[in-house]
């Protein structure tokens, strides 16, 4: 059974593929995606609850573009860390990473507590550390305040 793998989403040629991401995250993935203006008429192609070995079930995402931006990338890896990002030339996989959110998030994310110096400079970029990465949650480097990722709403 299990050698014959049927092909869902069509192969592309070249560009990149987002996958491992769990069943429900693709959908907030192409949101970033679609915020990206360097994407603006790249054909991409969402699939959504895949069987998967690994998750149960999987969504997939494929760009017909060589690169993505570092700043997207990191927003991805916000939303839903641990997702693959492969490289396709030629049809053949070059390159394959795994996104964790990084370290230090250097105006990604808004702070939510409105007493904030973020909330009340704007010219000034946020700062958050990753305090507790199994937990997602961050600190914001101005008020030493804690919150989960997930509750932050990104900057654009
Ligand atoms: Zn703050």
């Amino acid at each position: 059974m299990s050698d014959k793998k049927i092909q869902m989403i069509p192969k592309i040629r070249s560009g990149i593929v987002i996958d491992h991401i769990p069943a429900g995250d693709g959908v907030h993935i192409l949101e970033i995606l679609e915020r990206d203006p360097a994407l603006k008429n790249v054909p991409i192609t969402f699939g959504m609850n895949y069987q998967s070995n690994k998750l149960g079930a999987k969504d997939m995402l494929k760009i017909q573009k060589d690169d993505l931006c570092e700043r997207t990338i990191q927003h991805i890896s916000l939303v839903s860390p641990g997702v693959t990002i492969k490289r396709i030339r030629d049809f053949e996989v070059v390159e394959k990473v795994s996104v964790q959110p990084p370290h230090e998030m250097v105006n990604l994310l808004r702070c939510l507590n409105p007493g904030c110096i973020t909330q009340n400079e704007p010219g000034l970029k946020t700062r958050f550390i990753l305090t507790d990465p199994k937990k997602n949650l961050v600190t914001c480097v101005y008020c030493e305040r804690e919150f989960s990722i997930h509750e932050l709403s990104p900057i654009v």
